[in-house]
C-alpha cells in the first residue's frame, strides 16, 4: 500500500494530503536546532509523578529553538504563492507574532496550552508549530523513548508533551501483544492498556471496535462509557503514513456518525482549537 494507491481510493483526501505535503516540503527547508537531551534521572521523580517531559522544570527542555524553527516555517509558507489561504493566513500570523516580545518562547508555551497568546488561526498555527517542534524535538523523543520505563507510565496523555493520543495502533503478536497511543503533536508513541478508554480512564470489557472493509488494518475503536473513539492502525510497517490521522480523516466520519465523539486531540481542525491536553 503507498501512498499514491491511498489517495487514488480516497480522492477526497487529496487536499489534505497536498497541504501536508505542501507543509512539509517547506518544513525540510528549515534548519533544524540542537535540542538538548535532559538528564534523565533528574527528571524521574516527575516522570513518575505523570508530570509529562516538556512539563518538568527539573527536566528544563529548552523549547524556544523549536519555537524558532516554528516562526521560521511561518515565515517560508507565507512568502509562497499558493494556495492563497493558506499564504494569507500565515502571512497574518506571522504579522501578529513579529509583534510579540519573544516570539519563540509564546510559540513553545501555546503549544503547551498557554492560552494567553490570542493569535487570529490558532488551529493553524498548533499545526505549523508542532510541525516544526517536532523535527526540532526528534532526538528528545528518540532517546526518551529509549529510556522509558513504560510500565511505570500508561497514562492517557503524551508522556513528552501530554497531549491527549491522536490515534492507537497495535503491535506485535498474542500473547505479548502491545497497544501503543499515538501523539499527533510530538510524534512519540507510548504503551497503554490493551482495553482501557485513554479519555475517561473507565476500566476494560467496555470498548469495542468496529472494523472497515478495505482500509488496511484500520479500525475505530470505542468506549461504551463516555462514547470516545480511537482510531486504531492494527499493523507495522506503514506508521508515518497511517499514523498521520489526515489520511485516515474519512474514518473520523464514519466515527461520527454512528454517534461517537472525537475526544482525541487533533492537528486538522484548523478552527479554534478544543481542549486536545489532559485535564
Ligand atoms: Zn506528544
Ligand atoms: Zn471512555
Amino acid at each position: 500500500m503507498t501512498r499514491d494507491l491511498w489517495l487514488e481510493a480516497h480522492s477526497y483526501l487529496r487536499p489534505i494530503a497536498d497541504l501536508s505535503a505542501q507543509v512539509d516540503r517547506a518544513a525540510d527547508e528549515i534548519e533544524v536546532l540542537d535540542a538538548r537531551i535532559p538528564d534523565w534521572d533528574g527528571y524521574r521523580p516527575d516522570f513518575l509523578a505523570g508530570v509529562p517531559l516538556l512539563s518538568s522544570a527539573d527536566a528544563a527542555v529548552d523549547l524556544e529553538p523549536g519555537g524558532r524553527m516554528a516562526a521560521a516555517l511561518l515565515e517560508r509558507l507565507g512568502s509562497e504563492t499558493s494556495p492563497e489561504w493558506l499564504v494569507a493566513e500565515t502571512r497574518a500570523l506571522d504579522t501578529d507574532l513579529r509583534r510579540a516580545p519573544n516570539v519563540s518562547c509564546r510559540i513553545a508555551e501555546f503549544l503547551l496550552g498557554d492560552e494567553t497568546l490570542t493569535l487570529p488561526f490558532p488551529g493553524l498555527l498548533r499545526y505549523l508549530a508542532w510541525t516544526a517542534m517536532a523535527r526540532f524535538l526528534g532526538p528528545v523523543v528518540n532517546a526518551f523513548d529509549g529510556c522509558r520505563d513504560e510500565d511505570r507510565w500508561l497514562r492517557g496523555y503524551c508522556p513528552t508533551c501530554g497531549s491527549l493520543p491522536a490515534m492507537a495502533q497495535l503491535v506485535g503478536a498474542d500473547p505479548g501483544r502491545k497497544r501503543l497511543l499515538s501523539c499527533g503533536c510530538c510524534g512519540t508513541r507510548w504503551q497503554f492498556k490493551r482495553t482501557g478508554c485513554p479519555f475517561c480512564a473507565t476500566d476494560s470489557q467496555r470498548l469495542a471496535s468496529v472494523t472497515i472493509e478495505g482500509e488496511h488494518g484500520l479500525r475505530i475503536d470505542h468506549c461504551e462509557a463516555c462514547g470516545g473513539y480511537l482510531k486504531t492502525y492494527d499493523g507495522q510497517g506503514n506508521e508515518a503514513f497511517l499514523l498521520s490521522d489526515w489520511s485516515s480523516l474519512h474514518l473520523d466520519l464514519i466515527a461520527q456518525d454512528r454517534g461517537l465523539k472525537r475526544l482525541a486531540a487533533s492537528l486538522y481542525e484548523f478552527e479554534p482549537a478544543r481542549k486536545s491536553r489532559q485535564p
